[in-house]
């Protein structure tokens, strides 16, 4: 299936001409063509239907097309919509086009005017272009001035992560008697020179220059010796749209390559797990490399709460790549950190005051273990450096870190020689949604009370655990913790990575308890999955126990410091990532899915094999009574058009929290199916029923 988005410098840069060169030059190669302007203004009406002109000039010269929204007044498409008490949106559009392709064709789109001309108030047309992500044919309108227009244009292409399959140059305005002082001679000289400094940029940017096509004044698309001359022209551009590519060798070879050679997370280096190839994602859809689309039910591990592709992620990332990309934070610092910081201790519950920078959600573990030894160490107990977990509890693969997880899940016996050995309480047996149960506190406070001596911190994933089993317990456990850690002197250490910046209906799960821990862990959704980074934020009192200054004691400093720590890219991304969830209404969003995922997981609980469901906030979890086998599950999913990755008992989604209902429609009734099948098949899902 071949199409183009055919896009130009300006108004008049010659696209039409060149569509219909284009659609008459294919044809003669023999390869149907049809091409199709979604938006066109300035039409006129014929018996009561609107004849769009762009599409008359095709007809004309013989080809095929159709427009899709048109409107009368000849001006840009925001205005010419809004005049008629309408309004174009990049999504109602990008729908009605893809309707438009078809397997048999070469399908051109054609732009109105440029990159930038506005659709609406927010939405321009290469929002649209983005959206359909079809390679790129622009046309530059050759004369004084197209060389500054023809680069910018490419590199808002490039930046907009578009592939451009060439240029044509088209001269439409005869040689400009107007511009006084300029020769005819003079003229030829700055055209001709455009064609070849345009060829030479090209080039250096991989773009190829396909036609350069002169000023011809009796030109007229229903003039056939006209259209000849002009479909001549283009026969090379016309090749290369034909030409139909295939992808599918350069996928097998790369996925033979990173079976033969690259290691994915918890498989085997051998005999690995089948993985899918990921050409690119937007919005909540993962688009793979051989055309299928499958809706995100992961959020790529919790992270990619805005979904993918947000312009306001990714023009902060490109903008700050451009300025500062890294910087050491060791003696220096950055305007990215210093605005991160501020709107971490705005969001992050009371009492946190300081924060520490690392790379990732295992290491923002190991620093806050580091800070609760150093806090005991510099206050004369050397001796509490033991640390309280729960079972079922997940806080990441490093190895203090992984010494927290839980012992059975968290393959303890692996590393029994090198981890050290936590003091592990039952998981929290009183449910979210029940009512309290004080006694289901009983384990902790046992533990802690025999161990206080020896404890420096418990550590805990408030309210949600993840990894570890999709666990939902009571606020008012936290409750407890909370007070006894004060009364015993041990520090609380909430690991908010994965419930952090919403995904449980509150920006951090601690506020279901209301309260605050002594040391915090965010990552994951934290640069809303645009690149890794975590904080651990501290209390002043932590804080300032460490730094008692004491040379005989650890001198008062904090001793960590990761080479990447608070790297600018990184936190140019979070800021962004920060604004962008503060500016949605992610409280009823997350109250939606919350709504849409409990009403579309309802049917899995009266499936045998199914041992319970449960929803919180944007996470929707089917628990089994065996253990899943995780390619088969994934195989029928990725067969229903949806991504969802089971582990251990449990199949769950988290979906992106801009995911539309039909989207989560999508998942819930994907993961029904495979209940029922897997009911039907002794447990596992069968596809191809
Ligand atoms: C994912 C996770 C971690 C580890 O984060 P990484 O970035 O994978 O190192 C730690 N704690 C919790 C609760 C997590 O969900």
């Amino acid at each position: 299936m071949r199409a183009f988005f055919v896009t130009g410098t300006d108004t008049d840069a010659g696209k039409t001409a060149v569509t219909a060169g284009l659609l008459l030059a294919l044809s003669r190669l023999g390869t149907e063509a049809f091409a199709v302007k979604p938006v066109q203004t300035g039409c006129t009406e014929k018996g009561g239907v609107p004849e769009a002109p762009d599409v008359a000039a095709w007809r004309a010269a013989g080809g095929r097309g159709e427009a899709l929204f048109t409107f009368r007044v000849p001006c840009s498409p925001h205005l010419a919509a809004r005049l008629e008490g309408a309004r174009l949106e990049v999504s109602t559009l990008a729908r009605a086009c893809r309707e438009c392709l078809s397997p048999g064709r070469v399908t051109l789109f054609e732009g109105a005017g440029g990159l930038y001309v506005p659709l609406n108030e927010e939405e321009s047309m290469l929002d649209l272009m983005r959206e359909l992500h079809l390679p790129v044919l622009l046309v530059v309108g050759n004369r004084l001035g197209c060389l500054n227009h023809a680069l910018l244009s490419l590199d808002a292409l490039d930046m907009a992560g578009l592939p451009v399959a060439g240029m044509v140059l088209c001269r439409t305005t005869p040689p400009s008697l107007a511009d006084a002082g300029t020769s005819p001679e003079a003229e030829a000289l700055i055209l001709g020179d455009n064609a070849a400094r345009l060829a030479e940029e090209g080039k250096k940017r991989g773009v190829p220059l396909l036609a350069d096509i002169p000023y011809d004044a009796s030109f007229s698309p229903a003039d056939a010796a006209c259209m000849d001359a002009l479909a001549a022209r283009l026969e090379g551009a016309a090749r290369l749209l034909a030409q139909e590519e295939d992808h599918g060798e350069e996928e097998k070879e790369r996925l033979a390559f990173d079976r033969a050679h690259l290691w994915h997370p918890y498989t085997s280096a051998l005999n690995p797990l089948p993985v899918l190839d990921v050409a690119g994602a937007s919005g909540a859809r993962l688009l793979l490399a051989d055309g299928r689309e499958l809706v995100d039910g992961m959020s790529s591990w919790w992270c990619r709460v805005h979904g993918y592709g947000n312009r306001r992620l990714v023009q902060a990332v490109q903008r700050q790549a451009a300025r500062l990309s890294h910087v050491m934070f060791g003696g220096l610092t950055h305007a990215p950190a210093v605005e991160l910081g501020r709107r971490l201790l705005r969001l992050l519950p009371p009492g946190m005051e300081h924060i520490f920078l690392a790379d990732s959600g295992s290491v923002a573990v190991e620093v806050a273990v580091k800070m609760a030894v150093q806090f005991h160490q510099s206050a004369g107990h050397g001796e509490k450096c033991r640390f309280a977990a729960l079972r079922g509890a997940y806080h990441g693969d490093t190895l203090g870190a992984m010494s927290l997880c839980d012992p059975v899940t968290g393959m303890h016996t692996l590393f029994s020689g090198i981890l050290p050995k936590q003091l592990f309480v039952e998981r929290p047996s009183c449910r979210f949604h029940a009512p309290y149960d004080p006694s289901s506190f009983e384990p902790m406070e046992r533990a802690l009370r025999t161990h206080a001596h020896e404890l420096a911190a418990v550590v805990v994933e408030p309210v949600v655990q993840g990894a570890g089993g999709m666990w939902f317990y009571h606020p008012s456990y936290l409750r407890d913790l909370r007070a006894l850690c004060d009364e015993l002197g041990i520090l609380l250490i909430a690991d908010e990575i994965a419930t952090g910046f919403g995904r449980t209906g509150r920006m951090f799960a601690c506020e279901w308890a209301g309260i605050s821990p002594d040391i915090m862990c965010v990552g994951k959704a934290l640069t809303g999955g645009m690149m890794t980074l975590s904080a651990v934020a501290a209390t002043g009192r932590v804080a300032e126990g460490i730094s008692r200054a004491d040379a005989a004691r650890g001198g008062g400093v904090f001793m960590h410091g990761p080479t990447f720590m608070g790297n600018p890219l990184a936190c140019a991304a979070a800021c962004a990532s920060l604004d962008e969830l503060c500016a949605s209404p992610w409280q009823d969003r997350v109250q939606a899915l919350e709504k849409r995922l409990a009403h579309g997981l309802e049917p899995c609980r009266s499936l045998p094999g199914v041992a319970d469901v449960r929803v919180l906030g944007a996470i929707g979890v089917m628990e089994r009574e065996e253990p899943v086998d995780v390619a088969a599950w994934q195989d029928f999913f990725t067969a229903r058009g949806v991504w969802i990755r089971p582990f251990g008992y449990t199949v769950y989604v988290m979906p992106p929290f801009i995911a539309s209902e039909e989207e989560v429609d999508t998942l819930t009734r994907a993961m029904v199916e495979a209940a029922a099948s897997a009911a039907a098949h002794g447990g596992t899902p069968t596809r191809g029923e």
